[in-house]
């Protein structure tokens, strides 16, 4: 039967067991056994075979690769042990020496090292263009392309690629394309719908949404996932089957939970931009984002995070984050507790605000991702810490 999102989230991967348990079980065998000779010739010959050896497979992989493929609209998914492991693993399992990967100026700070400084020590040429020019990507087309990487949007000021205007291009010239969904999650975007060949998550994030554990996705077709996957098994990001359950149990509740964020989310970001203490608002859900337009065509909703400068420099943002009761300080998103970073504080330790400055790190900007509370509470708690500006 073909379900609602709700109910998928919950009930796509009910045939994949003969357990009794209504709960899934968490299978933390290492390597499991045949019967006879024959089935373990058969498990041994058969690519992702789940319950043979957990580098390889694992049941409850499989279960998360089932809701995934279908969250996200493509034939198949694989999983491995952060959003790194599935960003580098499928890069290095589609390119090589001589080729040439175009990627954003602006991507998560790891893919960016991935792209600056490991690509090309394997000889692969690399091109960074600005993601809102949707153009650049097509003039920065060689013939030896192999790859374009797109995230949006990306920190820190939330800006967004046209996604479809991108994999028409790329399409057209017979070139991969794959895309870092992780700051949407498939509830808000669906990159495949719009022409990405491979859509990556880390599951760290919105997907296992409370803040316990590290994981990735990598949602795609079967004959890519095979290809990624032979490098899979060979650099060994292996998702364990603990943190494959708690992904699991996170997407169960995914669609409420994205639900409650985006409307958390709008809501402080419009309450922000009202505030005088706050200089400016980025968030795509608002009518004052360069890419509003954009944002309204290719997602369905705006996501949990907003970046705003307060008024003032270093010492007012780091003032204000230390003054906020309810979100923690810690640097992830799209969980279920409320979390605000002073950006620059990230630079601090190895920069001065003189050589931030320089950089174009803003110094007074606040990255807040918004978590499920209740509104209410995050706005008094936003407005008492502004009040000690
Ligand atoms: C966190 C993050 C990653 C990396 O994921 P890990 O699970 O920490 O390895 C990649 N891309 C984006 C957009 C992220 O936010």
């Amino acid at each position: 039967m073909d379900y609602q999102l709700e109910t998928m989230v919950i009930h796509a991967d009910a045939d994949l067991s003969s357990e009794k348990g209504v709960a899934p079980a968490i299978h933390y065998s290492a390597v499991f056994k045949a019967e006879d000779s024959a089935e373990f010739i058969a498990m041994s010959s058969e690519p992702q075979h789940p319950r043979n050896y957990t580098r390889y497979g694992n049941p409850v992989h499989e279960r998360v690769k089932t809701v995934m493929a279908q969250l996200e609209g493509t034939e198949t998914a694989l999983v491995t042990a952060s959003g790194m492991g599935a960003i580098a693993t499928t890069v290095l399992a589609l390119v090589k020496a001589g080729d040439h990967v175009i990627g954003q100026r602006r991507h998560y700070m790891s893919s960016s090292k991935l792209l600056d400084d490991m690509l090309p020590r394997f000889g692969i040429e690399v091109t960074l263009v600005e993601q809102e020019d949707a153009a650049a990507f097509e003039a920065a087309i060689r013939p030896n392309t192999r790859l374009i990487l797109l995230e949006s949007p990306v920190n820190p000021v939330l800006m967004l690629t046209d996604i479809a205007a991108v994999t028409r291009v790329a399409r057209a010239h017979g070139i991969l394309t794959m895309a870092d969904n992780t700051f949407s999650s498939p509830i808000n975007q669906r990159p495949h719908d719009l022409g990405v060949d491979i859509v990556i998550h880390s599951a760290t994030k919105y997907l296992g949404g409370h803040h316990d554990m590290s994981g990735g996705v990598i949602c795609t077709s079967k004959a890519l996932a095979e290809e990624i996957w032979h490098t899979h098994i060979t650099l060994g990001a292996v998702l364990s089957p603990m943190d494959a359950w708690l992904l699991l149990r996170g997407l169960r509740t995914l669609p409420m939970r994205v639900e409650r964020i985006n409307a958390n989310a709008l809501a402080l970001a419009r309450f922000l931009e009202q505030q005088p203490q706050v200089e400016r608002v980025y968030y795509p859900g608002l009518e004052s984002h360069p890419q509003h337009e954009l944002a309204r065509t290719q997602m369905q909703g705006y996501g949990g995070v907003v970046a705003f400068g307060v008024r003032g420099g270093y010492a007012e943002a780091e003032r204000f984050v230390a003054a906020l009761q309810i979100p923690h300080n810690a640097g992830n998103l799209g969980g279920v507790d409320s979390l605000a970073i002073h950006t620059a504080a990230m630079w601090a330790g190895t920069m001065s605000p003189a050589q931030m400055q320089a950089a174009d790190i803003p110094l007074n900007f606040v990255r807040y991702s918004v978590g499920i509370e209740h509104v209410e509470d995050l706005k008094r708690d936003v407005l008492q810490a502004l009040a000690t500006l």
